[in-house]
């Protein structure tokens, strides 16, 4: 075997570069998609979260411009010499509103004054507040990164376009340099407010407006807006044109409060990413050059305010500290429940706070999300951010996922291991039985040609009467027929053989007395054997046991185990023929004192071809078939042939057949 397998060298490589190599490729590349099955099924989750998120920041965005509307409508037109009465009115009918305020047109507070200082909110506005609404400050004034270059996004070169060098004035705010053209205008939230993404110019379009929006439509202004910020999404490269831009332009970009993103992947942004809301350094009179009415983020103490202003038909401006905890609060009241099975959404304050802390959720890391999004320009810092409810259960079912799939792989690899080896193996047995066919039709030949030469030598040297011995003739006469019947035992083996293969080896079964047939045709080949050297002793120990079987088919079974016995006994020959009874079974033993058999062919000596010497100069010629043949003709009566070495050398094969029951 291990000398077929040492012939089949080129099937091992086969089986190596066809099924092995494959696999363990096919397995590899698996495990590789396997292995990021956390990432994957977070990236699922997240862009789950992103679309209710940007749900949640359209709620909040509407109704940050409802507040605007509300506060707009309900402050007072005119608050006359002393406002004190309409500001009281307003505060009474609105509870959006905080600490009210008056400047006159050139920008000095008229209310509170400093007689008037009730309460100690009133002081607080004053002493926060002084320096920005007297125009003597300014003060960041936010917008979205998209929409202040949008038409620069929508100019088709400008992804595209080669970076632009660094301008020299990068530290230089923007309010300083009001002449210059790239300069935009002032950002939308802050003079009109918004309460979308996209600046409603609602309040803008006496002033300023008109000058951005300067031979444009309307629709066709908010088509390019939507699709900057489409584009600014998507595209890293646009986001990277426009931050560069901005800074270009003296704008100030920031942090996020938050570093949204996959805990599983290792590269999760540990640096927080880039706000997309860029600021402007403006005064109070920049921001409410040609408008009637905004809201104005303010950071005071790193705590977030927000004013309002109006303007009055005489020009002097009426405002509010916007009510902090009223805002918080109808905020809150839009957003989507805070708990799913899945997520919690939450909208985190300007310190990455939760606007609610869910009980039980106080060890959590607010600013690691799984998706978040920033609110507004009216609410910088503000993120509407989405965390998995349980972020272990989502490696858990990444882990089973991960663990399933393995398996299945590990399955897969197996049983196309397994398939390989199989189909592999039937190649080479399929290679070693023709090989053995081959050594067959040589050995055959052979084994016709041996008797054939003897008998034509007798009968020549009959013919020419060269032998006057009459008992001469008759020995002569007598090994002739010996060699015919060897020549008609291997035709007959041969031709058996082909129809048992068939099938169509048909047996006229009867009761046989087995003792007195075995005696028979041991005696009958005694004469010859005993001719050629060999010592014959015969014992019958199964007196009156019948067997049903095939006499002839049985009779051929016997002779092919007497001829093995005597063509492997170069050196001591000695044959012995016994038949027994034992539990119901008839047993017929020959043995031998041959040449044996070797332990590691014995299990292998009854199939078909297959011979210890394999060589073509073997120096006892067969075909390999004796064995195959007597124990397919002795299974077939219901029996079987065994094989033991003997303790001295030589062989036993034992036919044992089952005892036939008294006919009566
Ligand atoms: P063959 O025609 O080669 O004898 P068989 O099927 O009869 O074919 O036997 C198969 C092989 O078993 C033989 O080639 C031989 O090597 C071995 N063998 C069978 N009988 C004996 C025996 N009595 N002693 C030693 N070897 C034997």
């Amino acid at each position: 075997m291990s000398n077929a397998w040492g012939k089949a060298k080129p099937l091992r490589l086969l089986f190596f570069a066809a099924v092995v190599l494959p696999c363990l490729v096919l397995a590899v590349l698996a495990y590789r998609s396997i292995e990021r099955e956390d990432v994957i099924l977070e990236r699922r989750l997240q862009e789950t979260f992103e679309a209710e998120l940007i749900h949640a920041v359209s709620l909040i965005q509407d109704e940050l411009g409802r507040v605007r509307e509300e506060l707009a409508a309900s402050a007072p037109a005119e608050t006359g010499t002393d406002p004190r009465t309409a500001l009281a009115a307003w505060k009474g009918s609105s509870p959006l509103v905080g600490v009210p305020f008056v400047l006159s047109a050139d920008f000095r507070i008229l209310w509170p004054t400093r007689d008037s200082f009730l309460a100690q909110s009133d002081l607080d506005f004053v002493n926060w507040n002084r320096e920005f609404v007297t125009d003597r400050t300014p003060t960041p004034v936010y917008e979205n990164v998209a929409l202040a270059f949008k038409d620069q996004i929508a100019d088709p070169k400008f992804a595209a376009a080669p970076e632009p060098a660094p301008a020299a004035g990068r530290t230089r705010i923007a309010s300083e340099k009001k002449t210059d053209e790239a300069k935009p205008s002032p950002p939308a939230a802050a003079v009109g407010g918004s309460a979308n993404n996209i600046p409603l110019t609602g309040n803008r379009e006496k002033g300023a407006g008109l000058e951005r929006s300067a031979g444009k439509s309307k629709v066709a202004d908010v088509q390019v807006a939507q699709q900057a910020l489409a584009e600014f999404e998507q595209s890293d490269e646009v986001r990277k044109r426009v931050y560069d831009e901005a800074a270009r332009q003296g704008k100030k970009t920031e942090s996020r409060t938050v570093s949204p993103g996959a805990t599983s992947s290792k590269d999760a942004a540990i640096l927080r990413p880039e706000s997309v809301y860029i600021s402007d350094l403006l005064r109070f009179s920049q921001i409410t050059a040609g408008n009637e009415a905004g809201l104005v983020p303010r950071f005071i103490a790193e705590k977030l305010t927000l004013l309002f202003w109006k303007r009055e038909a005489s020009g002097r401006i009426v405002g509010c500290l916007v009510e902090d905890g009223t805002v918080r609060g109808r905020l809150l009241a839009r957003l989507p429940a805070v708990y799913s099975p899945v997520r919690i959404l939450t909208v985190l304050d300007e310190n990455g706070r939760p606007l609610v802390i869910p009980e039980s959720e106080g060890g959590r890391d607010w600013r690691r999300p799984l998706a978040a999004r920033e609110v507004s320009e009216l609410l910088p810092r503000w993120e509407a951010a989405a965390y998995p409810t349980d972020p272990g259960a989502l490696a858990v079912r990444a882990k089973t996922t991960r663990l399933l799939m393995a398996g299945i792989l590990l399955g897969l690899c197996l049983l196309i291991a397994a398939a390989g080896f199989v189909i592999l193996n039937t190649l080479r047995s399929e290679m070693v039985l023709a090989r053995q066919k081959t050594t067959f039709v040589t050995n055959v030949s052979h084994e016709l040609k041996t008797p054939l030469t003897s008998i034509r030598m007798f009968s020549e040297m009959l013919k020419e009467g060269r032998q006057p011995d009459v008992a001469k003739q008759r020995s002569y006469l007598g090994l002739m027929l010996a060699e015919t019947e060897r020549l008609t035992r291997l035709i007959n083996n041969v031709l058996d053989f082909s129809k048992m293969e068939k099938g169509k080896r048909a047996y006229a079964k009867s009761r046989l007395e087995i003792g007195p047939r075995i005696g028979e045709i041991v005696a009958k080949e005694k004469v010859r054997m005993e001719h050629d050297g060999f010592e014959v002793a015969f014992a019958d120990f199964s007196e009156g046991a019948f067997v049903l079987a095939d006499e002839e088919a049985l009779g051929q079974a016997v002779l092919n185990l007497l001829s093995n016995a005597e063509k492997y006994s170069p050196g001591q020959k000695r044959l012995e023929v016994e038949v027994s009874r034992a539990g119901g079974n008839v047993r017929i033993a020959v043995r031998d004192r041959g040449i044996g058999i070797p332990p590691s062919a014995a299990g292998k000596i009854f199939k078909e071809f297959y011979r210890v010497d394999q060589s073509l100069s073997a120096p006892v010629s067969g075909s390999g078939l004796g064995l195959t043949i007597a124990r397919r003709i002795v299974r077939d009566q219901g029996g079987d042939i065994e094989f033991q070495p003997r303790e001295d050398g030589g062989s036993v094969f034992t036919i044992c057949l089952p005892e036939a029951r008294d006919a009566s």
